[in-house]
């Protein structure tokens, strides 16, 4: 035998404890697969080394008779591992089947509820979108999407409150909430809500917004329609209230205009025999000039009211002023009914923020209301409004001596076409608290301990108190 035969020998020996130790870690430190695997690639890997290198050492030094057959030995470890390397391969066809079924699941229940899926890479401003988001803002079925193509489609109302609120989430809150509209390729408008969560990974320097977007155009749709169903209603009750206020804004009117009448009469008569001096006559035709103003006061509270404007100016008001106004407007049904007004004005209030129509509406409601409920009961007849400021919100109270709320119609005072009185609307308070919400006031009823009710408008101010 060749001397250099033993030196195969040696390094088949050096393979063999390479492979022992190898395996004998693996066993100790892997899981319960890896040790499978250690004992089997391992062992057929040892069994192939003794086959093919020590049995024909044993036969080539006349030791053993055998067939020299290593590629035998060979084909045993090949099958071995073979059936390891097709087990693995095997279960990563089943993940990636299992994973497809719960991509398939989670396109179904998105595209169900109509949710456009996405992921936003903040370093990278990549962007990727499901099919349904593609959809939803109008991007191409395919191709990449970034940031630049969102910010793109968004329209320009909304775009530097979408900008705000995304850098907000990415630098502090995380969080990501907001309905806006996007302009589609068409031009054609449509309201998106989207939420989204940052989700930062410091050690692989990752920052990703994960989200979903919704289209809730009909919604809004709806809203717009309730909110011009809402005015109209309120337009509507405004005139009902001039119906009731005809005889009053008649008698009203009839006031000033009798006075000019005879403040005329009287400074024709003055004329014709001569005797008014020009200061007299000065006086008189002031007279008639301030009568004639409070008509055309009158006249124009009337055709504001009237007026269907759906727009309401939002402008600072002075509360006190208001409170005289309304008194104006009703002053001859406070003098037929025999009431007691008291004025509690303070005198130290901010300007509000408010319609002034609007405003008045709802303190004419309120006196109107507090009228009847003083008809109702014998006695004093009193009515008391007080303006004040509470809680950063300027207040006018209308208090009056009637019977005051019973306790079992509280909760449904507000509640459209609630009424308790024969042919009575029910619509005066419900509009009197949209309007008031809508101008970010509240109006509020309770009882008085002193007896009869309190309802109380709550206004914005314009500035802080004087
Ligand atoms: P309407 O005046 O047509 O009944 P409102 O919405 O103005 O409609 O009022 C609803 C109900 O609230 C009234 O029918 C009445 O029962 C009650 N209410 C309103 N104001 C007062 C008040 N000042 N005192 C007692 N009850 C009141």
């Amino acid at each position: 035998m060749n001397p250099w035969v033993a030196l195969g020998q040696l390094a088949s020996l050096v393979w063999l404890a390479y492979v022992v130790d190898a395996s004998v870690r693996l066993w100790r430190t892997g899981s319960a697969s890896q040790r499978r695997q250690s004992i089997m690639v391992g062992g057929s890997i040892i069994l192939f080394i003794l086959c093919a290198a020590a049995l024909p050492g044993l036969v080539a030094a006349g030791m053993l008779e055998f067939p020299m057959n290593s590629s035998m030995a060979f084909i045993g470890m090949i099958l071995v591992m073979n059936y390891e390397l097709g087990g693995d391969v095997l279960n990563a066809a089943q993940l990636s089947q299992s994973l497809k079924t719960s991509e398939q699941r989670l396109a179904l229940s998105t595209e169900a509820a109509q949710l456009g899926a996405w992921e936003w890479n903040i370093n990278a401003r990549t962007l990727w979108i499901s099919a349904k988001g593609r959809e939803l803002y109008g991007f191409p079925a395919s191709g990449e999407i970034d940031l630049e193509h969102f910010l793109a489609c968004l329209d320009p109302h909304d775009l530097e409150q979408v900008t705000l609120s995304l850098n907000a989430a990415v630098s502090g809150s995380g969080k990501f909430s907001k309905e806006y509209r996007i302009v589609l390729p068409d031009g054609s408008v449509r309201w998106v809500s989207t939420t989204g969560k940052v989700e930062k990974n410091v050690r692989e320097g990752t920052a990703l917004m994960h989200g979903v977007s919704r289209d809730i155009s009909q919604r809004k749709l709806s809203l717009s329609q309730t909110e011009i169903q809402r005015q109209e209603l309120a337009h509507l009750s405004r005139v009902s209230l001039l119906g009731e206020l005809a005889g009053t804004l008649a008698h009203e009117l009839n006031q000033p205009l009798t006075a000019i009448l005879s403040n005329s009469q009287t400074g024709r008569r003055g004329i014709k025999v001569g005797k008014s001096t020009p200061a007299e006559l000065a006086d008189i035709l002031d007279d008639i000039a301030a009568d004639a103003k409070r008509a055309g006061g009158i006249i124009h509270g009337m055709r504001a009211m009237l007026k269907k404007d759906s727009s309401v100016d939002v402008i600072p008001l002075d509360p006190n002023e208001i409170v005289k106004q309304v008194l104006v407007l009703l002053h001859s049904e406070i003098i037929f009914r025999k009431l007691d007004v008291v004025l509690q004005l303070d005198g130290s209030l901010p300007l509000v923020m408010a319609g002034r129509v609007e405003v008045q509406q709802v303190l004419i409601n309120l006196v109107i209301n507090a009228l009847d409920a003083i008809s109702q009961k014998s006695g004093k007849a009193t009515l008391r409004i007080a303006t004040g400021y509470l809680e950063d919100r300027v207040t006018i109270s209308v208090y009056d001596s009637g019977p005051g709320i019973p306790p079992e119609i509280v909760s449904r005072l507000f509640d459209p076409f609630f009424s308790t009185k024969q042919g009575g609307l029910g619509l005066g308070l419900a509009i009197s608290r949209s309007i008031m919400s809508n101008f970010g006031g509240e109006l509020l009823a309770d009882n008085n301990p002193d007896g009869g009710a309190v309802f109380q408008m709550r206004l914005l101010t314009a500035s802080p108190p004087k």
